[in-house]
């Protein structure tokens, strides 16, 4: 009976354990998996709703002062060409996006101190002041005080994944960070007012479904909003370019589990799992998933933030593809139609 006493545990919102977490991550019963992702589409659409919500992302600069052991724009990593963009430039994308009727853009980067919070500042303030468009900070971390200088001229969220709540995991995989500083980092976040995003990678070194179970449960107590879960993927010149990749079945089957568990929260249905699955993102939209970032990086750019290889470029078109083959709907704010982009 231990699957139906879970699950009506979630369906009466009582607080579930790790080991329920890790029984419903490890089952390899048919009928309950079934179950799980069934249970998943449907809190998603009494909480969330159907329509997908679609944003920006900017990769505007790809140096990095750190040295994480996964990621293919590492400082020791040989990319093509390292690159900046100007504040000039990123406008540009940005007015594209405001005309397409988007409302919320990422901004994400390597950790590069070239952008001091006065240059943030200024270019945040010009983004409210052209645009009134949601503004997302994903660029690693900084101290309390930038990040409440950053709050305070109008950024409104921030993705700070934590990677894995498995200490020796994420010592493993960070060289030059520590994970009581990372925790510090998001707590200041929320603390702040952010809407505060985290997430995991799904088949790290040495990760099992009990460490999995545990990310889940940290999502749920630091009441983190936007949950990115991908898979890990070996980039090519990393030193864990020979790890295998993490399972697109368990991502989704994390992705469920964090929507039964965590409830109203922000999904990415991630370009991770569309790099290593055509169908991915259609597959995480009906496992949970409601939201997609469009990869909004000038093409001339894009080849040289292969944080991982083989980096999937999720634009208008993909995207309305899985919305239509998931079944949802568009959002209206849209001024662009799926006909318009064929
Ligand atoms: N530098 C910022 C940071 O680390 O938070 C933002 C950019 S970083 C490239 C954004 C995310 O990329 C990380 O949170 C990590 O989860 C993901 N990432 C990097 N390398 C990856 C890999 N090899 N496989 C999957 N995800 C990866
Ligand atoms: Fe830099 Fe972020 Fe990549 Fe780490 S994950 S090397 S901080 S860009």
């Amino acid at each position: 009976h231990t699957f139906r006493d879970i699950m009506s545990k979630i369906e009466e919102d009582l607080d579930i354990t790790k080991e329920e977490i890790t029984y419903l991550l490890k089952t390899e019963s048919k009928n309950e998996i079934e179950a799980i992702f069934q249970t998943a589409d449907q809190m998603r659409k009494e909480i969330v709703g159907d329509v997908v919500e679609i944003r920006g992302a900017i990769e505007f600069s790809n140096h990095c002062k750190k040295n994480c052991n996964y990621c293919g724009i590492r400082r020791g990593c040989t990319v093509p060409k390292r690159y900046r963009m100007e504040e000039e430039e990123i406008m540009e994308v940005i007015h594209q996006l405001h005309s397409w009727g988007i409302k919320t853009v990422i901004l994400q980067s390597g950790e590069d101190d070239y952008y001091t919070t006065e240059i943030l500042v200024k270019l945040i303030r010009r983004i409210k002041r052209e645009t009134k468009m949601m503004i997302t900070l994903s660029i690693g971390e900084r101290s309390f005080t930038d990040y409440e200088t950053l709050r305070e001229a109008g950024a409104n969220n921030f993705l700070l994944k934590i990677e894995t709540t498995n200490k020796d995991i994420f010592k493993f995989i960070h060289p030059d960070d520590d994970f009581d500083e990372r925790l510090k980092c998001s707590k200041g976040l929320r603390q702040l007012g952010y809407v505060n995003g985290s997430g995991n990678m799904i088949g790290l070194p040495g990760q099992r479904p009990e460490d999995i179970a545990e990310d889940i449960l940290f999502f749920k107590d630091m009441a983190i909003h936007m949950i990115g879960i991908g898979p890990f993927i070996p980039a090519k010149g990393t030193p864990f370019e020979l790890y295998p990749q993490g399972s697109v079945e368990m991502t989704l089957r994390a992705v469920a589990i964090t929507r039964l568990v965590c409830k109203n929260v922000f999904l990415p249905a991630t370009t991770a799992l569309a790099s290593i699955d055509p169908d991915g993102q259609t597959k995480a939209l009906q496992a949970g998933a409601n939201t997609i970032m469009l990869i909004s990086t000038p093409a001339k750019y894009r080849s040289n933030y292969q944080i991982y290889s083989n980096k999937n470029m999720i634009d208008l078109q993909s995207a309305f593809r899985a919305v239509k083959e998931s079944g949802r709907k568009l959002p209206k704010y849209l001024k662009i139609s799926p006909e318009e982009v064929q």
